[in-house]
């Protein structure tokens, strides 16, 4: 712990505050900014620029200029070329990105370095994807030839959250690079340090000027002028379904193209036939990772009649253990990653409360400074109830019962989202049978994380649109042309 201590002081060297676009940094036009603050002590860390809508003007321009100039004539295995090397600076600078993700987001270090970790994996994977990218033929008889080609889109936009900053920036960038076109990142503000340490990297690349810009700012000011901007080709949301909403109206002016990766209420079904420790190890895992601020994390239990009792008794005594601390000591959970948050979290769970259900806190000891929550199971939830139907993104867990499959099925799709769900069973052919008719993008079955870069990720319903991650991502990265010719006269 004091080694991991040591090491982000020793890496805390933040980054410049600024706007990087056309390969430079420089300060916003009026020169306003914003704190960025470690969520684990309530410090200030830095300022940040905050983007007028005249700079998104001119990241706009300067990302047209690289797309339309050199992205346009670089071969597509310099591409990759670029991006492997990219993979290996980051990796090269794991430790000071781990350091600075921890201190801005208040994550455990352990968290932190495997984010970092799957941002040098989206890079390598789309790398590896970068001079694949080709069109088909298609037969038409001996008279013509039809033929498809994928072409970039141009300049994409990508507005980021701020639960695993740098990790989701990969996500949706690396592809869009892969592709030949010019980024655009609009990180959130409570968690810009990762972005402009990656625009420092980016710096000292061979990337054109412009391939790369970064605007820190507010999702009002920044982020709306780039929603709604003519000049931009398709633009990919990752956030709440507020913004996610605000941000496709602003889109729809110009039909720009939005992949929208937003909230979720993902359930987690135990079934009476799970191994059971297993099942509590996972679901735990589900609730309390990154203090339960994951959009897919399994924040509705459902869970046969006969384990219940059993299985909320195991959940309470390890929430009970959990060490909750600094993310710089490693805990298992830190803190949430704002006062506001904090509050909100608060308010839902004494929502809950007084609306029915039975709550058990962790009677765990708090750090007096930082955002800290205790983790908290509301049991005896029924579907009507606001606990039941809202993201909380905290570490708190609805539960409620049922008596067979079909009422299990009942209550998972009784929700307006659709990103994920976890199974519990020994019996192959149930899981197969949830897999078939539960309305999510992405379940697993007996351990709640499964998946990786590879396997597409992404919801429906109010969690969005699209799908991030694996092959299929690069689908929304290009365009499909076809050509069409004539052959001879006959
Ligand atoms: P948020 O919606 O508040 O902000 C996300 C980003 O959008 C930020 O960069 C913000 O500045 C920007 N933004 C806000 N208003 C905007 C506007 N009007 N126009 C353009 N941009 C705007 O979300 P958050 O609080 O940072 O993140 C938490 C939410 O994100 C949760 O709902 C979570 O479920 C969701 N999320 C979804 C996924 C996914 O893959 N589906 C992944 C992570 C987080």
């Amino acid at each position: 712990m004091a080694e991991q201590v040591g090491q982000i002081e020793q890496a805390g060297r933040l980054p410049r505050g600024e706007l990087f676009l056309g390969g430079r940094r420089r300060p916003s036009g009026d020169g306003a900014t914003a704190a960025t603050i470690d969520p684990s002590t309530e410090e200030v860390l830095t300022e940040v620029a905050l983007a007028t809508a005249r700079d998104v003007d001119e990241a706009v321009a300067v990302a047209r200029g690289a797309a339309d100039g050199p992205l346009c004539r670089m071969t597509p295995s310099r591409r990759a070329t670029l991006l492997s090397r990219l993979a290996r600076a980051v990796e090269a600078e794991a430790d000071r990105l781990t350091a600075l993700e921890v201190r801005d987001t208040g994550k455990p270090w352990s968290l932190a370095r495997g984010e970092i970790g799957t941002c040098v994996r989206y890079l390598d994977y789309y790398a590896g994807a970068a001079d694949k990218l080709h069109g088909e033929t298609i037969p038409l008889g001996p008279g013509h030839l039809a033929m498809t080609v994928r072409e970039p889109l141009g300049v994409t936009v990508h507005i980021t959250p701020w639960n695993a900053p740098l990790s989701l920036l990969c996500r949706s960038v690396a592809p869009a690079l892969a592709a030949g076109n010019a980024v655009i990142v609009k990180p959130a503000l409570l968690t810009p340090l990762t972005a402009l340490a990656l625009a420092e990297i980016v710096e000292r690349s061979e990337w054109p000027a412009g391939t790369f810009s970064v605007l820190t700012g507010t999702g009002a000011q920044a982020g709306a002028a780039l929603a709604a901007h003519p000049g931009i080709d398709a633009l990919t949301v990752t956030g709440s379904v507020a913004t996610g909403r605000q941000v496709l109206r602003a889109a729809a002016e110009h039909i720009t193209p939005v992949v929208a990766e937003l909230g979720g209420k993902s359930p987690q079904i135990v079934l009476e036939d799970a191994d059971l420790d297993l099942a509590a190890e996972q679901v735990l895992t589900g609730i309390c990772s990154n203090t339960g601020q994951y959009c897919d994390a399994g924040s509705r239990l459902l869970v046969h009649r006969s384990v219940h009792a059993q299985l909320v008794e195991d959940l309470a005594e390890r929430m009970a253990r959990l060490r909750i601390g600094p993310g710089a000591e490693d805990p298992d959970m830190g803190p949430l990653i704002s006062e506001d948050q904090r509050a909100s979290v608060r308010a839902l769970i004494e929502e809950g409360r007084r609306s029915g259900a039975r709550l058990i806190t962790a009677p765990t000891g708090l750090p007096e400074r930082g955002f800290f929550l205790a983790p908290t199971i509301l049991d005896q939830v029924t579907p009507g109830m606001t606990v039941a139907r809202e993201e909380i993104f905290g570490p708190v867990l609805t539960v409620q019962t049922f008596e067979d499959d079909a009422e299990a099925l009942a209550l998972a799709e009784d929700t307006d989202y659709g990103l994920a769900a976890g199974v519990y069973t020994q019996d192959v052919d149930r899981a197969l049978a949830f897999s078939r008719d539960l309305g999510a993008g992405y379940i697993t079955v007996n351990e709640y994380f499964a998946g990786g870069v590879e396997v597409p990720f992404g919801g429906d319903g109010l969690s969005g649109n699209a799908r991030e991650r694996g092959l299929v991502a690069l689908e929304s990265c290009t365009r499909t042309k076809s050509v069409v010719l004539r052959i001879g006269k006959g």
